[in-house]
């Protein structure tokens, strides 16, 4: 796991995005990045009103090297092995947050 730049902040990171990057890291890996995930933004970064990046919640992970078919596959199965996150395919990352469900179990949400 690398970060895309030193700016990227996932000191505050929420412990419920450690399996989705343990899950992530293994997955990509076995896709041929062989440093595994490379986080584009955390905490850090402009993202719309309310969105879990600002409360440690959500990650972003690089996808941009791999052709639209590739991104597709991998996205489905990285959806697949984290039924308990929302993993939304974006052209150059993939977003991961926990889906409403845990986040409720997690005390995340009221
Ligand atoms: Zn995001």
């Amino acid at each position: 796991m690398k970060l895309s730049h030193p700016s990227v902040d996932i000191r505050g990171l929420n412990p419920v995005m450690r399996k989705a990057m343990k899950v992530a890291e293994r997955l990509w890996i076995e896709e041929g990045e062989l440093d595994g995930i490379t986080i584009t933004a955390g905490l850090d970064g402009v993202h719309s009103a309310g969105s879990w990046h600002y409360s440690g919640c959500a990650v972003d992970i690089r996808n941009r090297y791999w052709d639209e078919a590739k991104r597709i596959r991998v996205h489905a199965e990285l959806k697949r092995r984290l039924p308990d996150y929302d993993i939304v395919l974006h052209s150059t990352h993939v977003h991961m947050e926990p889906s409403d469900r845990l986040a409720q179990k997690c005390g995340l949400m009221i």
